[in-house]
């Protein structure tokens, strides 16, 4: 028996009963004869309400402050649930991302992982310790200070550890039941897959399902590391996401490739707003104006249109979105560039949704892209902005408009199941 990272998001360790649900939990896998690293969120919405918090405070507080802040959330969870686990007859160690050897840069609020030294984690194993490491922080290798990994950050955690403690799996207990067609809060007929591979995962990840973290699935991709998303309220089987696995079928057929469904599934994300560059000059240049003044402010930015120039003013538009989160700094940013860049005026908008279909299979079958926008145009969906790679199409459309268009696209190509509906066992989907 090898060694196990599970991690449990904060809807499943959102109460007394929880941690001690789940505390009960782990002891059955350290019983089982592993060896077990235990990654914890904070309690339910407690990082939303410290950021509510800090808010109230202060506009736009330090990142260093704001991290030490949003850190302490984790700390209540790490403790508590050794503390679950101690009385269940085990023992148990906690930890914080610092004391775990999770190393970063020092990008406050978004930091990355440049190291992993889990001296410490090894020591509480060889010793027969349950070690449990506070998800989503770390601590940045200039400065020694506290940083965060960003929402939802506890995924790179868990992966980051498993891969760095040569686990033989990262488990992701989470409040549904694996990585579903669609998100199962919007869509009740989304079916749970069984197995999907490291790109189609990066990329419904990147596209905002948040089941799973985007830079978590690049870094299970990046080392090999094979995750298993499932329910911590149910003992189901739940989502194996991995490089193309093999199947026993039968003793004569061998062993097969697991197929490849053409279509992944549906992801939405309403988290991000759009900027539009109103009456830009349209002459070499200016497009990297912008975004050198966007990517100085450590912004990143995900799709961009630039409208045709009218002829008569040779001026042009250029939209482009990002995080909600970071809207108030690109204005900023963008106002303080503008004799350089030269541009009229600027609007913002943070009431648009994307929609993104994703597959392998959509890049050799023509007509997915027609059917997707026969479907959103028969939900009577109007599109905004459209951006397309070898595997997904994306459009941002009206926020009000994402559950409804979601559903459409998912009935649309043949998603919905027709068995049981998808369950949501916990969470409030904030
Ligand atoms: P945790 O607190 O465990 O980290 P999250 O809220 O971050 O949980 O992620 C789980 C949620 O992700 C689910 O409750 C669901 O609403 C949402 N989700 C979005 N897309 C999907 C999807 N394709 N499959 C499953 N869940 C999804
Ligand atoms: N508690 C952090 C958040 O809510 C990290 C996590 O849950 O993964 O984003
Ligand atoms: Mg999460």
């Amino acid at each position: 028996m090898g060694l196990v990272v599970q991690k449990y998001g904060g809807s499943s360790v959102a109460d007394a009963e929880g941690i001690k649900r789940v505390a009960k939990r782990i002891v059955e896998a350290k019983k089982n004869g592993h060896q077990v690293v235990v990654v914890v969120s904070a309690m339910g919405d407690t990082t939303d309400e410290l950021i509510d918090l800090a808010e109230k405070v202060s506009p736009m507080p330090s990142g260093r402050e704001f991290d030490m802040l949003l850190t302490a959330g984790e700390r209540i969870s790490m403790a508590l649930l050794a503390m679950a686990i101690k009385n269940l007859g085990h023992s148990a160690q906690s930890f914080t991302g610092s004391q775990a050897g999770v190393i970063t840069d020092s990008v406050h609020n978004k930091a990355r992982i440049i190291d992993v030294t889990p001296g410490r984690i090894r020591t509480a194993l060889d010793e027969g310790n349950i070690a449990i490491v506070a998800g989503f922080q770390g601590v940045s290798q200039d400065k020694k200070d506290i940083t965060t990994l960003g929402r939802g950050g506890s995924d790179t955690t868990a992966v980051a550890l498993a891969a760095a403690l040569d686990a033989e799996v990262c488990e992701i207990y989470t409040d549904v039941d694996g990585v579903f067609t669609a998100d199962p809060r919007v869509v009740k007929k989304a079916k749970k897959i069984d197995w999907i591979a490291f790109e189609d995962m990066l990329e419904l990840a990147a596209s905002g399902s948040k089941v799973l973290l985007h830079r978590c699935v690049e870094y299970a991709r990046r080392y090999n590391i094979p995750i298993h998303v499932r329910s911590s309220f149910s003992g189901l089987q739940g989502t194996w996401v991995s490089s193309a696995p093999l199947v026993r079928k039968t003793q004569q057929q061998g062993d097969q490739k697991v197929e490849q469904a053409i279509i992944s599934g549906v992801a939405h994300d309403t988290s991000e707003a759009k900027v539009t560059v109103v009456g830009v000059p349209d002459k070499p240049g200016e497009a990297a104006a912008i975004f050198r003044a966007i990517a100085n402010a450590e912004i990143n930015i995900d799709m961009i249109v630039q409208n045709v120039s009218a002829a008569t003013t040779g001026l042009t538009d250029i939209s482009f979105t990002l995080p909600k989160t970071e809207g108030r700094k690109a204005i900023d940013a963008l106002e303080k560039a503008k004799s350089v860049i030269g541009f009229e005026s600027l609007r913002y908008d943070d009431q648009i949704g994307k929609i993104s279909l994703v597959g392998a299979g959509m890049k050799t079958n023509p007509g997915v892209t027609a059917g997707f926008f026969e479907a959103l145009t028969d939900a009577g969906v109007n599109i905004e902005l459209i951006s397309t790679s070898e595997i997904r199409i994306s459009v941002v459309t009206r926020a009000d408009d994402v559950n409804e268009a979601v559903r459409a696209v998912h009935t649309a190509f043949g998603l919905d199941s027709d068995s049981d509906e998808a369950v949501v066992y916990g969470g409030t989907g904030r």
